[in-house]
């Protein structure tokens, strides 16, 4: 048996929603199949109150052996470092973050809050709020750059907002199940099965990017074009496999014509959310995106934006799905 405890920082519970709707391996299997047993989670344990705290406190204290510390939620320092914008179980949650990820084999961080920092840490970030161990893209955040779990790790990152459920509760199933040491992380500790290709990879509007041509709407009745062009899609620098492994094993954001955010990027939300920047292609010159796809240049893009424009056969102009 591996022991796990989730508890939220600040958090809107989405990725627990999200971990709810996991299906390989559901929750139940993690639970049944895979030897988890779940101390406390804030939504499913029934404990509360000082029941809570007893809990903490024998973990803490290492009377119980903690083996999966699981983090949701930004990490709130404020305020002037005293993290008492966010009280739990009698503390600045802080507190207990740092104590418990003293006594954790292993530590998780779950959605971009808990990894990045994600929302809350938009300027002027009044919460002071930050990542378990980064601060957007800069590593560091609560714990520090040099912290590793009692097992020698640093915290295992799955990003999202929230986080795609089988990202969740494949992770958790191959720490829990002794297989930590395997998992390759990236530069910002995300598991690079989950985040080495892009969200861009394997969109169903692949071939309507290629040749250029823009979808100017969004939803599911728009299935001709690219949302790149024009309404920010963030697809083709995002690393996230969106489209590998489906949402509800059937669609995905841009599949029902909705731009990728990079929520799965540490600099999530991006362009702090300037006005203009949102469901919008920020372009410079008006012409040519800001963001590129990873690894174009802007020369090299345009030269080919503009053949594959000339190019472009009438079936990229029409819509082709017929069913
Ligand atoms: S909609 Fe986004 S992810 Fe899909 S092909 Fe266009 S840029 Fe790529
Ligand atoms: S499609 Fe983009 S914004 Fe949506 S969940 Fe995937 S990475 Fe995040």
């Amino acid at each position: 048996m591996a022991t796990l405890l989730w508890l939220q920082a600040g958090a809107c519970s989405g990725n627990t929603i999200s971990l709810l709707q996991a299906e390989e391996p559901t929750v139940v299997d993690l639970l049944t199949d895979f030897g988890v047993e779940l101390i406390w989670h804030p939504s499913l344990g029934p404990e509360l109150g000082e029941a809570v705290q007893a809990i903490l406190a024998d973990l803490v204290s290492e009377r119980k052996p903690l083996d999966i510390f699981v983090l949701e939620g930004t990490v709130i320092t404020g305020p002037a470092g005293s993290g008492r914008m966010d009280m739990f179980a009698g503390r600045p949650m802080t507190e207990w973050i740092t104590e418990l990820t003293n006594v954790a084999s292993i530590v998780v961080g779950v959605g971009d809050c808990a990894t990045f920092g994600g929302l809350p840490t938009v300027p002027p970030n009044p919460s002071a709020s930050t990542g378990l161990q980064f601060h957007r893209g800069e590593i560091g955040g609560y714990l520090g750059k040099d912290w590793v779990s009692k097992l020698g790790l640093p915290v295992i990152n799955i990003p999202g907002c929230p986080a795609h459920p089988d990202w969740i509760s494949q992770v958790v199933m191959a720490v829990a199940t002794g297989r930590a040491g395997d998992l390759a992380l990236d530069e910002y500790h995300r598991p690079s099965t989950l985040f080495t290709t892009f969200t861009h990879s394997g969109c169903t509007r692949n071939s309507f990017f290629e040749y250029k041509q823009s979808t100017l709407e969004f939803g599911q009745g728009t299935r001709t074009g690219c949302l790149f062009y024009e309404l920010g899609c963030k697809g083709p620098m995002t690393h996230s496999s969106c489209n590998r492994i489906l949402w509800n094993r059937q669609s995905s954001k841009t599949r029902a014509g909705h731009p990728c955010l990079g929520c799965t990027e540490p600099n999530f939300p991006a362009d702090d959310l300037m006005p203009g920047t949102v469901f919008k292609t920020v372009k410079v010159s008006g012409v040519i995106p800001k963001d590129l796809p990873t690894g174009a240049d802007s020369l090299t893009y345009m030269a080919a934006a503009a053949a594959a424009r000339i190019s472009a056969p009438q079936w990229s102009r029409e819509d082709m799905f017929v069913v």
